[in-house]
């Protein structure tokens, strides 16, 4: 089978459009999507320093990868900030990849751990933890996102990218409508412009399975153990319940990502009134004290 673009053999079916492409096409597909998405949102001014949140998995270095190509030629550049939540074992050979990479393409990184900035690591605050309830997720995930605020600021970048795909969009958004928490699918609008921290997921419109393809086309290493502490739960069902609704009808999840994005803006727009400022330290939040602050309080609790 030919590639719809060149004359080289396909290597990817892209069954919701119904394009064959070579791997250098597909690649490219991908530059040219993320570019579409960055432009729609307006995620990346002209001057910006980028830091990207590079874990070390496929999703986050082929985004530093991409967005290393895209810096070569507009005006932009990046830097990747790297998380040890303090996993032992884990995370030191994802520490070491991203190293490795960073140093092979050129781009500046630096690493924030837990234990410096919480004083207290992933493991301790799992010991601390009186309600199981709590997933090892939840908690590492709040404090995941306020170190990469911290190292974005460290770092002196004016925007903040994560490699969240198309799918971890469209899971998020049914984990908030079973879960109830729907002031948290307002967070899920792209236009962050009004902001304190701006973040962008220049990945979102696309599907997981050609990030992998994109990752295993341009010979990206990345960590595919999983963390040790993973319980992802619900996450794992929906996101078979949804590749499952995809295999029967293609293109399924580009409608319901539109969906989302039109009833993020609305429900943002209503949130934007009730935004207040935590008591302890000075973040955005909608209660009287954040998340990351009442988890670090109920966990230290003697
Ligand atoms: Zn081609
Ligand atoms: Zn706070």
């Amino acid at each position: 089978m030919k590639c719809g673009r060149c004359d080289n053999v396909a290597a990817y079916s892209r069954k919701y459009s119904g394009e064959n492409l070579c791997r250098n096409c597909f690649s490219d597909s991908i530059l040219q999507k993320t570019a579409r998405a960055i432009s729609k949102y307006n995620m990346i001014k002209s001057g910006d320093v980028v830091g990207v949140a590079v874990s070390g998995g496929k999703d986050s270095l082929s985004l530093l990868h991409v967005l290393k190509k895209m810096s070569e030629s507009h005006n932009f550049k990046i830097k990747a900030i790297t998380i040890d939540e303090g996993i032992s074992g884990y995370r030191d050979e994802a520490l070491e990849i991203v190293k490795n990479f960073c140093d092979n393409i050129g781009v500046e990184y630096k690493v924030f751990s837990y234990k410096e900035l919480f004083d207290i690591t992933l493991e301790e605050s799992l010991e601390l933890r009186e309600n199981e309830k709590i997933s090892s997720c939840s908690i590492c995930g709040t404090l995941r996102r306020r170190a990469i605020d911290f190292g974005g600021k460290d770092l002196g970048v004016d925007v903040i990218a994560t490699g969240h795909n198309l799918d971890d969009v469209l899971q998020t958004f049914v984990i908030n409508i079973i879960s109830g928490d729907t002031n948290k699918i307002g967070w899920m609008d792209p236009d962050t412009s009004s902001n304190k921290t701006r973040k962008i997921k220049p990945f979102c419109e696309i599907y997981e399975n050609e990030i992998v393809f994109y990752a295993f086309v341009n010979e990206i290493p990345f960590q595919s153990e999983q963390c040790p502490h993973m319980n992802e739960g619900i996450r794992t069902e929906i996101r078979e319940f949804l590749n499952s609704l995809e295999n029967k009808h293609s293109g399924i999840k580009n409608n319901m990502y539109k969906s989302i994005m039109r009833i993020s803006s609305v429900v943002k727009d209503s949130n934007y009134k009730q935004r207040k400022i935590c008591s302890k330290c000075g973040s955005e939040c909608t209660g009287d004290i954040c998340s990351v602050c009442s988890m670090l309080v109920n966990l230290k609790r003697d």
